[in-house]
């Protein structure tokens, strides 16, 4: 499903911006200001998206071969993976699909969040799992927040804590008894993430290594309270691909690569 109107193209130029993240519907802006002709996709899977500027079409492609086909179908001369950073199967099949197709590629990824200062002082794990079994180790209250997605990892190690798992959209999967889901979205203040973690006696944070400022209230009040941060590492697929950090390097690259060539 498509929505915001047919392709505008009058420059033969015609922008793919693979979505679901705030850094997307920056850009999505930035490329309307800029009269750039683009379309954006989500995943479809969350309930009521935040939906950016212009058109949007909802739901995958179908695999490599049908973002290949629908490259070509669409004449798409560039394509922006703004995709969050645990997207990694989107972003795979980005790569493949463009090589493929030979049409440019650029992902747009938020830098993580190991550089800071405060970093050394978290439990950084490879998975789910082993955030699972940390998250016991460390706790008997964590505030899961890795999305729903990943929550069955957690349900065997943490089946006997007071879990409160925080969620956008209710998980397909039985918890056990003790867990409260939280169903909620932010952006979060510090204030409001301190009197939560205060109200749930929360004694581990379970996060994924998202980046940004975004989610970063989380990360403050719980070290602000003590609370010891399990961190899931990303596992970046874009090795090879351009990279930009923000939305407005996303701008100037595909004005840069593809616009001006
Ligand atoms: P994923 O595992 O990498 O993608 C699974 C499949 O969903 C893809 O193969 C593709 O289906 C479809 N898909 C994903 N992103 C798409 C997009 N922007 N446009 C069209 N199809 C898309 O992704 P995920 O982790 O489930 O995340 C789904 C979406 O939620 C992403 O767009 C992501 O930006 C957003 N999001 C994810 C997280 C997270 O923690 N993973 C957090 C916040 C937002 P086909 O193979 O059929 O093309």
């Amino acid at each position: 499903m498509t929505t915001g109107g047919s392709r505008p193209g009058t420059d033969g130029q015609f922008v793919l911006l693979l979505g679901g993240t705030g850094e997307a519907r920056e850009l999505a802006q930035l490329l309307l200001a800029a009269q750039i002709p683009f379309e954006s996709t989500l995943a479809g899977r969350v309930e009521r998206p935040r939906l950016p500027v212009g058109a949007v079409r909802m739901g995958g492609f179908g695999g490599v071969e049908g973002l290949v086909e629908y490259l070509a179908a669409r004449e798409i001369t560039a394509v922006v993976d703004a995709t969050h950073p645990f997207a990694t199967g989107m972003s795979a099949n980005a790569i493949a699909a463009t090589n493929q197709a030979g049409v440019p590629l650029v992902r747009l990824e938020r830098p993580g969040w190991s550089g800071r200062p405060d970093a050394s002082e978290w439990h950084w794990v490879q998975g789910h799992d082993e955030a699972a079994s940390a998250a016991s180790n460390l706790g008997h209250r964590p505030l899961l927040t890795i999305g729903r997605q990943h929550l069955a990892a957690f349900v065997g190690p943490l089946a006997d804590a007071e879990v409160t798992a925080r969620v956008v959209d209710q998980p397909d999967l039985e918890l056990p008894a003790r867990w409260q889901v939280l169903h909620s979205r932010g952006p979060y203040t510090l204030e409001g993430e301190r009197n939560l973690m205060v109200d749930a006696r929360t004694d581990v944070l379970v996060t994924k290594d998202s980046g940004g400022s975004w989610t970063w209230p989380k990360m403050a009040a719980a070290t602000e309270l003590g609370i010891p941060i399990v961190v899931v590492r990303r596992h970046s697929e874009a090795t090879g691909t351009n990279v930009v950090a923000d939305a407005a390097a996303a701008l100037d690259w595909v004005r840069t690569r593809v616009i001006e060539q």
